[in-house]
């Protein structure tokens, strides 16, 4: 992974504000939630087999689209597949699979003594409250917004304007860390919010960060 060399601590930086999946927390949970436990709640629904009902459900979820906020919305999907039980049941049947990337709670705990910290996440608040609670990071940030539930709006311009409004601090008084190219990356860049593009696994073919730069570039 190549780090972008050019990124240079800036002391304006008052608030660092976190995407919650795939940038903290892995896709164990998500996964285990929106596809294998959708499509076996499905299967049960249509009869048809788990691997079908899997390629439906995403398909489902590709006709919707990630800009939209329904994409983020169990009590949706629920309603619209006619499944039964519920999302609460789901979720909490999951729970166990929320798992932190290395080394998180290390990076959090040295830049709250430092920086105001906030999760600032497109998952819904039922689903974000779960992974909070069970990776036990609650506690170092000042809030935790979901943008989909508290601002009925994806993380776009609009999102992150509220969102330093809602902090009380200018854009240019923010770093935002994320592994979403458009809402972690793209969006935030608009407004002038400095963002930093996390990734795990190599998967963007650009000069990405992983959590200890970001930790190595603001000490
Ligand atoms: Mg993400």
């Amino acid at each position: 992974m190549k780090v972008k060399t050019t990124f240079k601590k800036d002391e304006k930086i008052k608030v660092i504000s976190f995407d919650l999946d795939g940038t903290l927390v892995d896709h164990s949970f998500a996964d285990a939630v929106w596809i294998d436990g959708m499509a076996k709640l499905y299967c049960k629904k249509t009869g048809i087999d788990i691997e079908k009902a899997k390629k439906e459900i995403l398909r489902n979820y590709d006709e919707i689209g990630d800009h939209s906020t329904k994409w983020y919305d169990l009590d949706y999907w629920f309603s619209k597949l006619n499944l039964e039980g519920s999302p609460r049941e789901l979720m909490e049947a999951h729970k166990d699979k929320v798992r932190l990337y290395d080394g998180v709670k290390d990076v959090l705990e040295n830049l709250c003594k430092k920086y105001r910290l906030v999760l600032f996440s497109n998952a819904y608040r039922p689903f974000m409250e779960i992974e909070i609670e069970q990776s036990g990071i609650g506690a170092y940030f000042e809030k935790t917004v979901s943008s989909v539930s508290d601002f009925e709006r994806v993380k776009d311009t609009v999102a992150y304007t509220k969102l330093c409004s809602l902090l009380g601090v200018s854009p240019e008084e923010v770093l935002h860390v994320g592994d979403h190219e458009k809402f972690d990356h793209l969006y935030p860049s608009a407004v002038g919010i400095r963002s930093l593009l996390i990734c795990h696994n190599k998967c963007y073919p650009r000069e990405t960060f992983s959590l200890k730069d970001v930790l190595k570039i603001l000490k």
